[in-house]
């Protein structure tokens, strides 16, 4: 399972860097590489029973050579079908060479998503069968994986099935007994069952399986660290300090009545006689951070170092400079290092070295922070934002370092408390429920592509005022598989939509970091007016100047992720004003999309979701990155991951340690996922 992916015949270096790409870097990450769907292969239908906006099949007898016509970007072939009088165009992107596949005749299956167009039925980018081939896949199902330019699913769904077939799988870890009160199906035949499926109630019993799997091994590395830290006395004891009060005054606002009860709570922690362990959950915009820097603050002034981590290097660098201007606002002298991966190797030296010394009192970087070469001068405290998963575990790699900080996690997450309470168990939670009083409600609006000049003079008009705005879209670069907006040629097409005064830059995930810090830096000081980006921008940035945000192809992402980007405005004493631009007219996107036009509460549109996805849902949109588990969704899962939490408690009150006999297998498992946790995190 921990050999690498280049061990499966059939994958050499060029394809492993695809897989890389992925996430996928061992065997067992690739067994774990579960599909995000399937595609079951039905009975073609006759034209008259066609579904708009489904992927079907049809039989279609081919008069005619397709016809080629090569556009400005893409050669597209088309063919038309007829069947009783009724007429299913066929068209295709950049495969010119299907003029000579397809000999007129000849009688194909084709097969993909019907649209319907100017009032025709039309078929875009269909799969061609003949029809002995397609009899052999009728009614299979086939899973569909995500990917990446450049790794097709063939490729995925071959190694898969390579490496299921050579490998010596794992003997069974779960105890009998839990096995048979949960009916949890054997773990082999899960993984194997999950990838290749022959029927519907088969993949349903592997993803039980699994998604338990994942949520008891979580819970177990949880309660154990919950075991260990109960018992851990504050080896950083403060006192509150007149400097926190003096960040206050220095502060143009006031505090809102939840920040300051949340700081009261930390306050209370740091003095007290167990080591703090706390999550901070508030919603986008409620100002999480200022109250960590109160926190760091304290810690500063108690003659502690203090530890705060982002899980971007955009964000780790925007919280190191918010930082300096309001210590220097209050004319506190603290040193501030920052420790991101682009730096230089001379730079990171001088921040270690101020950081070893104490002559930086905050230091900010990325997760990978304190897995870095550092040596800490005097850790107290640690605060990590927006990440969770890792919250929980990062205490361990620091007392690996023999350092017991206090640790602080905040997120914008809004999981109900029942829920955090056992994702969470061995934090103590504090909630910001209250936003700033100087906000006004952010505006929304969902709306289709033809309302584009709208959007873009409205724009102009918040320019010319000052603002700025964001433009989300859902992929990097051109793809003509796909009728998604990219940022490269969207940026291009703004450009000439809009006024030429108008400075609009783009940013995305596959930009080298030093660019993106540049472009993101650039835009935070008013110099790019219009940020066209893919979802980086989706955690914690803030600009408090921009007002717009408009989502290109709103559909394709979760309704918590689509607030999350909406938290990028509205964080200022602006108007601020959400455009969702909808790719589609299906009556299921509208009635998701229009949960976000009710309401800008973060619990309130999580809860609706559910409603609307349903425990049925068993590959949904994926909600945020934030809360990613492999398989597993606290929504909809949320009844195996009560199981999954019961069944851990009382494992760990009859064998703490797993001991016994036959917990064996499951000690080993255990201990790998936690190295797995841990590992793999990079600046
Ligand atoms: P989040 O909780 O999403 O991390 P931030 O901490 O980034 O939110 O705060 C968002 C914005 O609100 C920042 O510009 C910050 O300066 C401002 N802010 C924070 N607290 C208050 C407050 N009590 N009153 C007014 N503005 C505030
Ligand atoms: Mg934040």
């Amino acid at each position: 399972m921990d050999s690498p992916i280049t061990s499966i015949k059939g994958i050499g270096e060029k394809t492993a860097t695809l897989f890389h790409r992925v996430g996928v870097h061992t065997v067992g990450e690739l067994l774990s590489y579960y599909p995000r769907a399937y595609d079951i292969y039905e009975e073609p239908v006759t034209f008259a029973n066609l579904k708009t906006e489904q992927v079907q099949a049809v039989t279609g007898f081919l008069r005619k050579t397709p016809n080629v016509t090569k556009g400005r970007r893409y050669a597209v072939t088309t063919a038309v079908l007829e069947e009783f009088g009724e007429y299913l165009h066929l068209t295709w992107f950049n495969m010119p060479f299907l003029k000579k596949t397809l000999s007129p005749g000849n009688t194909y299956i084709f097969r993909g998503r019907v649209q319907k167009k100017k009032g025709r039925l039309v078929m875009e980018q269909p799969e061609i069968y003949t029809p002995e081939v397609y009899g052999e896949k009728l009614n299979t199902m086939q899973p569909i994986y995500g990917l990446t330019a450049g790794l097709s699913n063939k490729t995925v769904s071959k190694a898969v099935k390579q490496a299921l077939g050579t490998l010596t799988l794992n003997p069974e870890f779960l105890p009998e007994s839990i096995r048979m009160e949960q009916q949890l199906a054997e773990s082999n035949f899960a993984l194997r069952t999950i990838h290749f499926p022959v029927k519907w109630e088969d993949m349903l019993l592997a993803r039980k399986r699994l998604v338990f799997d994942e949520f008891f091994l979580f819970i177990l590395s949880l309660r154990q660290i919950k075991e260990s830290s109960e018992v851990r006395k504050n080896e950083c004891p403060m006192k509150p300090v007149k400097e926190t009060k003096q960040l206050l005054q220095a502060l143009p606002y006031e505090l809102t009545g939840a920040q300051k009860k949340v700081f009261g709570e930390l306050q209370a922690d740091l003095c007290a006689e167990r080591v703090m362990s706390r999550l901070i959950q508030g919603d986008v915009g409620s100002g999480k951070t200022v109250v960590a820097l109160l926190a760091l603050v304290q810690a500063v002034y108690n003659g502690y170092q203090g530890a705060l981590m982002a899980p971007t290097e955009v964000l780790a660098r925007q919280h190191g400079q918010s930082i300096r201007e309001m210590l220097e606002e209050a004319g506190l002298s603290v040193g501030v290092a920052v420790l991101t991966g682009s730096m230089s190797a001379k730079e990171k030296r001088l921040a270690y070295e101020e950081i070893e010394s104490g002559r930086a009192g905050i230091v900010v970087g990325t997760h990978a922070l304190i897995q870095e070469p550092v040596h800490f001068y005097r850790l107290g405290l640690v605060v990590t934002d927006e990440q969770h998963r890792f919250g929980v575990r990062q205490r361990e790699t620091l007392a690996e370092k023999g350092l017991v900080p206090h640790v602080l996690v905040m997120s914008a997450t809004p999981i109900p408390r029942t829920l955090a309470i056992i994702l969470y168990g061995d934090l103590d939670i504090s909630v910001l429920d209250e936003l700033p009083a100087n906000r006004l409600p952010i505006k929304n609006c969902v709306v289709d592509e033809s309302y584009r000049p709208t959007a873009y003079r409205f724009m102009e008009k918040e320019i010319a005022a000052g603002r700025q705005a964001y433009v989300i879209c859902a992929m990097v670069e051109d793809n003509p598989d796909l009728e998604l907006e990219n940022v490269v040629d969207y940026t291009e097409k703004l450009k000439s939509a809009m006024s030429a005064s108008i400075h609009i830059e783009y940013l995305h995930g596959k930009m080298k970091a030093k660019e993106k810090n540049e472009i993101m830096e650039r835009f935070a000081k008013g110099g790019i007016q219009v940020l066209v980006s893919t979802t980086v921008v989706e955690v914690g940035v803030n600009v408090p100047n921009a007002t717009v945000m408009m989502v290109e192809n709103a559909e394709r992402f979760g309704l918590a992720q689509l607030h999350q980007l909406r938290g990028r405005v509205g964080r200022g004493k602006h108007q601020s004003y959400c455009i969702f631009v909808s790719g589609n007219d299906r009556p299921d996107t509208k009635k998701r999309l229009d949960i976000l036009n009710q309401s800008n509460d973060g619990f309130y549109i999580a809860r609706e979701d559910l409603k609307l996805r349903g425990p049925g849902d068993l590959f949904g949109i994926r909600q945020s990155g934030l809360l990613e588990f492999k398989i597993g969704d606290v929504f909809t899962d949320a009844v195996i991951l009560q199981a999954a939490s019961e069944e851990a408690a009382k494992l760990t009150k009859r064998d703490p340690a797993l001991l016994e006999k036959e917990n064996q297998e499951l000690k080993k498992r255990l201990v790998s996922y936690q190295m797995a946790g841990t590992k793999g995190f990079s600046l």
